[in-house]
């Protein structure tokens, strides 16, 4: 990871000198200081219109600032945090400050403030039975409607069923709004799309990466958004960096994206500081109609 190039100043830490130390345990336990100590900060990433750049969700997305490490990808410590069973008591802490942050915004910022919030749980959280109260409580302490939220969870988490997918059914039961993350690189499959009670699908990056590119790299988004609209879902097209794959993501149908050409997960206040218009697509085409998850 370039720390600049991801707009953040940090150095990021690469927990190989940890495994090349055989220290794989001491990670854990590091987590649970930086819980204790409160090392763990949110960023917030925007999800936009792509005809006119405007913000309408906004992605909450974990960090842990370590006083020596620097900056730690959360891919880097929640596969540890999964492993030791911190991430159901990180997990509250998130979702809680990612809930009081929306309704800071939403007081502050009224209509102008983003319409939904997304955060990511994880498949340790979902098989943990009393997950779905959780989100109640969460809901019912900040006074935040529950269509407000949006739970990302990974299609391998509800794949096998079981109390995870006991746990989504649940949570949407209760209004709240479900996307399947990552779509397309898990145990991807069209059935899931039926059984899981899901609002949004997140296109992933590795399908938006090459969509420009002529031929068979546009068959998968365009099936996706064709089973998007055909089953009433929303779909997001995930890691969009340039003004090319924005645009032809536009002319397949997608109407929602995400990535670094609109902006890069940054803090609350710089993310209060640049809500408006972000990289819009051409406005010359506009047959697409507005969505809404
Ligand atoms: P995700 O939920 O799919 O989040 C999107 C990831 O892609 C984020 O990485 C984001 O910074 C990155 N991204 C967004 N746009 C672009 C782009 O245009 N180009 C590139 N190269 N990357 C882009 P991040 O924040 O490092 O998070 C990685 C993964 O870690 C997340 O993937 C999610 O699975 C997990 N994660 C992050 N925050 C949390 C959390 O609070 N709880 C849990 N359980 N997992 C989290
Ligand atoms: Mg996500
Ligand atoms: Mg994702
Ligand atoms: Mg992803």
């Amino acid at each position: 990871y370039a720390a600049k190039e991801a707009g953040e100043p940090y150095r990021w830490y690469h927990p190989d000198l940890d495994r090349r130390a055989g220290d794989e345990a001491r990670l854990g336990a590091d987590l649970r200081i930086a819980l204790n100590e409160g090392q763990f900060r949110l960023v917030y990433q925007p999800i936009v219109d792509l005809p006119d750049g405007r913000i309408r969700y906004v992605e909450s997305l974990v960090r842990w600032e370590h006083p020596v490490r620097g900056l730690v990808s959360p891919v880097d410590f929640i596969p540890a945090a999964e492993q030791n069973g911190l991430i159901v008591e990180l997990g509250e802490w998130i979702l809680r400050t990612t809930c009081d942050q929306f309704m800071r915004w939403q007081q502050e910022h009224g209509a102008a403030a983003p319409e939904r919030i997304s955060v990511n749980v994880s498949a340790r959280q979902l098989a943990e039975p009393g997950f779905a109260q959780v989100v109640a409580d969460v809901l019912a302490a900040t006074g935040m409607r529950p269509d407000h939220l949006i739970v990302e969870v990974t299609e391998t988490a509800v794949f096998g069923g079981g109390v995870a997918l006991q746990t989504v059914n649940d949570i949407h039961a209760r209004g709240v709004r479900i996307a399947l993350d990552d779509f397309g690189t898990g145990h991807s499959s069209l059935g899931l799309l039926q059984t899981v009670p899901v609002d949004v699908l997140k296109v992933d990056k590795s399908f938006v990466d090459n969509v420009t590119m002529a031929g068979r790299h546009a068959v998968i988004p365009t099936v996706l958004i064709q089973a998007s609209d055909g089953l009433g879902l929303s779909a997001v097209a995930e890691g969009v960096e340039t003004a090319e794959q924005a645009a032809e993501l536009y002319r397949l149908g997608y109407r929602l994206a995400q990535g670094y050409h609109f902006g890069k997960p940054v803090a609350a206040p710089d993310f209060a500081a640049r809500r408006t218009g972000l990289n819009p697509v051409s406005r010359r085409r506009t047959r697409v109609p507005e969505r809404s998850i």
